[in-house]
């Protein structure tokens, strides 16, 4: 199956392939750049074989090895352009470990994988993601230092999701700003899908700042804890996307913006928390811009959590108040792509694409001729 050849790879550094017999590791390690400072993204734990179910053995295993291929390589160029966009001195990498985690998953296969990471020096951190929790992270650090968003220690920097919902809060407002011209929220609907750890954050940022909020959840437990701290509508699950709504927030699931959905949108403004939100990277970005759909990027307005674990790689104390002037900044940084987006009449995914890939060129020209 090609590895280099494929679009995802898209100029990939090193990928490592682990394998351990005695522990059932089989992981692949991808570092898609560290130009801009070590790679740095979580370790997503998946049974790939799952959806391959009904072919033969052969099959589903090559189907799931080609399925594991292609996420850590794509989740792993989006930690790169993610890291590039919020001015991170981070780059970008992933990791994913094959497998059913309720069945496989041992201290002694994460310490195992915890090794493979300890053998890149350092080129490559690992985090919680799918599959994996924070005391998955602790036992891989009883092999390896470059494990980060632990719960303890000098430098850990905790919860992540507070900071992703600050920053969504704010790119929220730069997109208000920019599509609708109005410098406050006061009165707007926001329809949010999924308020688990950082949907119901951003749900309380938007009451306070006088937004009117409609939301929905697989679990009725969450929802209810958004309605036990003010008001909100509550619609099903498949009907968010399509409420009248001035902005419709993405906080759950990836995938959601796509064929089906996309013509039934009423807001003028997507942003939100989910990764991958597109489903089509590129005929969906295109088809909202068509729309005059304005489209926050994924990896842009969800940075507030890789902006706070920064601190973390580099072993640096960050105090609240410098930490969330970064997370700020993610609302010029969205201003900056929606003004390219409409002089050049692009999409706003591909002009964030092209600036990211910029960014990392431009260090990698500048180290290079440093060197020489
Ligand atoms: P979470 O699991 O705490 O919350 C997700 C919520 O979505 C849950 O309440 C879940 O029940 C709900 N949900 C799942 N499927 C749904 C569906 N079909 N319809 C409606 N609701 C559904 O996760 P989170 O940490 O809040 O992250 C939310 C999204 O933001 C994820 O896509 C995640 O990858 C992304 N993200 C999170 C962070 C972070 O700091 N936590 C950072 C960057 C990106």
């Amino acid at each position: 199956m090609p590895v280099f050849s494929t679009r995802a790879f898209n100029k990939h550094e090193q990928v490592v392939f682990c394998s351990d017999p005695l522990t059932g590791l089989r992981a692949i390690i991808a570092v898609h750049s560290t130009v801009l400072g070590p790679a740095v993204g979580g370790c997503r734990f998946w049974d790939y074989a799952a959806a391959h179910r009904n072919a033969s053995l052969d099959v589903a295993d090559v189907r799931a090895e080609e399925d594991a291929i292609f996420d850590v390589l794509r989740l792993s160029r989006g930690m790169s352009y993610k890291n590039a966009m919020a001015g991170l001195r981070l780059g970008g990498g992933k990791s994913v470990i094959i497998g059913d985690p309720k069945t496989i998953k041992t201290p002694e296969l994460l310490q195992s994988f915890g090794r493979y990471i300890q053998r890149l020096g350092g080129s490559y951190y690992t985090a919680e993601d799918v599959g994996t929790k924070p005391q998955d992270m602790e036992t891989i650090h009883g092999t390896t230092d470059y494990v980060v968003g632990l719960e303890s220690g000098e430098f850990a920097t905790g919860d992540p999701s507070p900071h992703t919902a600050k920053g969504v809060f704010t790119g929220i407002k730069a997109a208000v700003r920019h599509k609708l011209g109005r410098t406050d929220l006061n009165g707007l609907t926001v329809a949010i899908q999924g308020v688990g750890n950082v949907g119901r954050d951003v749900a309380n940022h938007l009451r306070a700042a006088g937004a009117k909020i409609i939301i929905t959840d697989i679990v009725q437990e969450n929802i209810e804890r958004v309605l036990a701290s003010g008001e909100a509508e509550v619609v099903a699950g498949d009907k968010i996307h399509a409420v009248d709504a001035d902005v419709f927030a993405p906080c759950a699931l990836g995938g959601v913006l796509n064929a089906k959905t996309i013509p039934q949108i009423k807001a003028k403004i997507i942003a939100g928390a989910a990764n991958n939100v597109l489903d089509d990277e590129v005929a969906d970005d295109r088809e909202l811009t068509k729309r005059g759909i304005l489209y926050a990027p994924d990896y842009i307005i969800n940075a507030g959590g890789i902006i706070s674990v920064e601190s973390e790689v580099h072993k640096e104390h960050l105090d609240d108040a410098a930490r969330a002037r970064k997370v700020a900044h993610i609302a010029e940084t969205l201003t900056e792509v929606f003004e390219a987006s409409d002089k050049q009449k692009q999409p706003t995914g591909k002009i964030a694409n092209e600036l990211a890939e910029k960014r990392i060129d431009d260090k990698r020209r500048a180290l290079r001729s440093a060197a020489e």
